[in-house]
């Protein structure tokens, strides 16, 4: 080998070493970058962790709460409103009823004829329209004056509107269960927003200094989505999610468990991995940055990905986030990332039913005891997030125990909300004569 040939192997030589250092490096690179991202996932799971003995915590302070709301206007997060409906639909009801649906996402004016106990529901119409999305995120006065509007342009539709009922959607979903069951006890939704309404015995309800009623009951709307306690596990994501948010210090029990807010905390967390730990490469996708830009439903399809090569989650990375490239690696990440969140609101929604069955005193049984007591479930993140129902009918199972669990079940009341308050039309009006169609 002569000079010149050896000089080159040694440049050769050189320039492998120097590009196996700088593969080396990358690796070094990457592998502290996964880490540093792998650290930000398993802090968040820690800190969104529900142990079972925190969520006993959590059912016994909505109890309390509950106690507390019940006890004085103003005496607690939960409102706790009294809805004045003491009677809920026995299933004998007959004749042509109304209702109208305010939703998070639509509104819904409905027709419903109803044939007594054999024929129960007849005929059932409905028109829908939608809710504009910035009335989505607003206040409760802003609900109402809408409510006013859209039944303004009802009584211009020209509907026979003699006999209606204007309700809010849990105590629709209650009495529609109820319609169906008459063990229905409380109604629960899980869908844009959260919120339960529970029947209490009227006796029990010291703010309430009105008559009682013959019924001896009285329908609860808890608005539980404002309840909040020191023993909710927040992390420093939800915290920013709801410091930005249009209602600061409210409604923090529906924005760690609802649909509005599932994508929007999944996001975050992503984000942040994006931004501290480059988890997408060197550039921060900028779709990153753009508040509720990754929606429940769009979580819920990644989440449910069964493709050997998560298939659903790349692309909805790629379409929404407009991140390409990802590796399966990543992607099951991404999966992790939504098993956290959702089992979290999931479990907590089981602690918060836990709490209105121990209020009522259902958590536990007595010997031979054979009362049955069905929770009536509805809203779009219950239907089509199975991950997260499944997640929450066990943890309530296991709040329950394997022998008052056989006592107690969940039922969907599908569109329980919009009969249920043609239903409660129906039963206020046991005495106006009602035409036939
Ligand atoms: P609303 O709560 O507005 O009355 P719904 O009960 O139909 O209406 O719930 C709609 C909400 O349900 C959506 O805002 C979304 O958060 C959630 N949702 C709808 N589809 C899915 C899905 N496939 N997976 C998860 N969540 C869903
Ligand atoms: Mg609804």
């Amino acid at each position: 080998m002569g000079k010149v040939a050896v000089g080159a192997a040694v440049v050769c030589a050189a320039a492998v070493c120097a590009a196996a250092a700088l593969v080396v490096r990358h690796r070094m690179k990457c592998s502290g970058r996964w880490a540093r991202a792998m650290a930000i996932l398993r802090e968040f799971e820690d800190k969104c962790g529900t142990p079972i003995g925190k969520l006993r915590q959590v059912a016994d302070a909505m109890t309390v709460e509950m106690h507390a709301g019940l006890a004085s206007e103003g005496g607690s997060k939960l409102k706790m409103l009294i809805s004045y409906v003491d009677n809920l639909p026995t299933g004998d009801e007959q004749g042509l009823f109304y209702a109208l649906d305010l939703g998070g996402t639509n509104f819904r004016v409905i027709r419903v004829q109803l044939g007594g106990k054999e024929k129960r529901v007849v005929k059932q119409e409905f028109d829908e329209v939608s809710i504009p999305p910035n009335l989505m995120t607003g206040t409760s006065e802003v609900e109402q004056d809408v409510v006013g509007e859209l039944t303004k342009s009802v009584e211009k539709i020209g509907l026979d509107m003699r006999v209606t009922a204007l309700v809010n959607d849990t105590i629709g979903t209650l009495a529609g269960g109820r319609y169906h069951n008459q063990d229905v006890i409380a109604a629960v939704i899980l869908g844009t927003g959260t919120n339960a309404a529970y029947v209490e015995r009227a006796h029990a309800i010291p703010k309430w200094h009105g008559l009682l009623p013959k019924s001896g009951e009285m329908v609860i709307n808890m608005e539980w989505g404002n309840f909040r306690s020191s023993h909710l596990p927040l992390t420093e994501y939800d915290q920013a999610l709801d410091a930005e948010s249009l209602n600061p210090g409210d409604q923090i029990f529906e924005k760690i468990i609802s649909g509005m807010y599932l994508g929007d905390i999944v996001r975050r967390v992503l984000r942040k991995m994006a931004e501290e730990a480059s988890f997408f490469g060197d550039v921060v996708p900028p779709k990153l940055k753009v508040p509720f830009i990754l929606r429940t439903p769009d979580m819920s399809a990644m989440h449910h990905d069964t493709s050997p090569d998560l298939r659903v989650v790349g692309s909805k990375l790629k379409d929404i986030l407009e991140i390409s490239n990802t590796s399966l690696k990543m992607r099951k990440v991404v999966v992790a990332l939504c098993d956290i969140v959702a089992t979290r609101g999931a479990r907590l929604s089981a602690a918060g039913i836990m709490g209105v069955l121990k209020k009522l005193g259902r958590d536990t049984v007595k010997e031979g005891e054979k009362q049955k007591s069905v929770v009536a479930l509805d809203g779009g993140l219950y239907e089509h997030y199975t991950e997260f129902r499944t997640s929450m009918e066990s943890t309530l199972k296991e709040l329950l125990g394997d022998e008052v669990a056989e006592h107690i079940s969940v039922e969907h009341s599908n569109d329980g909300s919009g009969i249920g308050a043609a239903l409660l039309a129906a039963s206020h009006s046991q005495y106006l004569e009602v035409e036939e169609s």
